[in-house]
């Protein structure tokens, strides 16, 4: 080929190159700056238990009794986080108030006094680690302005169901108001004393402020993040994509950044990504786990696996089912990854906080391997991550 044309072609194909690279810089600068773990780390999350089913102190010392039955190479026992609403509406005394007002029932009630004595002692054994997902599953001046209205809240209300599962999704989110649609924002001042309160709830129980917390459907904001800051927490558990509001079609949008593990966010909370799901009621099996798992792991990423406590309750032979699956989940990790490690979500928040050089990746030769791995997937992600 001729001199002058080779030149001509590597000119254009540099600066075809540049353009991308100036184009995605910030993408290309958020996987190369998220640490890349040595080993395999799973954790399992669990949301949504609180008042409510009798059965849940059971089916959870259940579960604790199935995870303390795995170990990692370490001796640790697998870990299901807890994301814990603290209470529910009081169906009976709101409906006696004729709706005026609205009214809790909380975690100390002696009605839930077992399951608080086993969620304490699944922490104490290692195997639970209990994290806020809500003082409510819901926003109550919005859950009120709907119960006085003939419709789903208010059939809700009246049929003494506290499974807030039951609600319509838009009233389940708790940082803004659902009652309308497209959601409007709550203001700064109501966040912040809702997040003092529910911190302070879970203090009260738990002898402490939650380090992590849970955003109810994963919608929330900044300003959310910075009152948990203010009130203690320190690691925000994400879908890898902050959803500030609800669209006028009730689903969640208003995506206002997108978040790598150990990244820091607003009052210097950090954010952990959880994007993997294991409901075995949906149909999700250990072998679909496990295959999702391979994946994180060769990315170097945690994998982080979504649950609700839906999939452990009501009729026995669900519990059965799911716990067996739960089983299978385990026995086939430990099966393929030898070196997996086991640890609450807030132990590894810490990791990622301090750098941990034992759990992360110091040589720049596997970074830069694992980098363009992580940049391999992104075309099919759309190339926003
Ligand atoms: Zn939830």
């Amino acid at each position: 080929m001729h001199t002058l044309l080779l030149l001509l072609l590597l000119l254009a194909a540099g600066a075809a190159g540049s353009f991308l690279v100036w184009r995605y810089r910030t993408v290309l600068i958020r996987h190369w700056r998220e640490p890349v773990l040595r080993d395999p780390v799973v954790i399992i999350e669990s949301d949504d238990w609180g008042p409510g089913p009798s059965e849940q102190a059971e089916r959870l010392a259940a579960i604790g009794e199935t995870l303390s039955r795995y170990q990692d190479a370490s001796g640790r026992y697998p870990v299901m986080t807890v994301g814990l609403v603290l209470a529910v509406p009081d169906a009976a005394a709101i409906r006696h108030g004729d709706f005026a007002h609205y009214q809790r029932r909380t975690l100390a009630d002696s009605r839930d006094a077992e399951l608080l004595t086993t969620l304490r002692d699944g922490v104490r054994r290692g195997v639970l680690a209990l994290q806020l997902h809500g003082l409510e599953h819901l926003w109550p001046p919005a859950f009120m302005k709907l119960a006085r209205q003939d419709g789903a809240v208010r059939r809700w209300l009246e049929s003494d169901d506290a499974a807030t599962e039951t609600l319509p999704p838009a009233v389940q989110s708790r940082w803004i108001d659902g009652s309308t649609l497209p959601s409007p924002p709550l203001s700064a001042s109501a966040i912040q004393s809702a997040a003092r309160e529910e911190v302070a709830a879970f203090a009260r129980l738990f002898g402490g402020p939650p380090a992590v917390a849970v955003p109810p459907t994963f919608i929330w904001n900044a300003e959310v993040e910075r009152a948990w800051a203010a009130a203690g927490v320190r690691f925000v558990v994400t879908p890898g994509r902050r959803n500030t509001r609800r669209n006028a079609q009730g689903q969640p949008d208003g995506v206002d950044r997108w978040i790598a593990n150990g990244e820091s966010g607003a009052g210097g909370v950090r954010y952990l990504v959880r994007d993997l799901y294991f409901e075995p009621t949906f149909g999700h099996q250990a072998e679909s786990a496990l295959a999702a798992i391979r994946e994180r792991v060769r990315l170097g990423r945690p994998a982080l696996l979504e649950t609700h406590r839906f999939n452990f309750l009501g009729a026995a032979a669900v519990f059965a089912s799911s716990r067996r699956e739960l089983e299978r989940l385990l026995a086939g990790l430990l099966r393929e990854f030898p070196t997996v490690r086991f640890m609450s979500t807030e132990e590894l928040g810490e990791a990622y906080r301090r750098g941990d050089a034992e759990l992360f990746e110091q040589r720049w030769t596997v970074r830069m391997q694992v980098w363009l791995r992580r940049l391999g997937i992104l075309g099919r992600l759309g190339l926003k991550t």
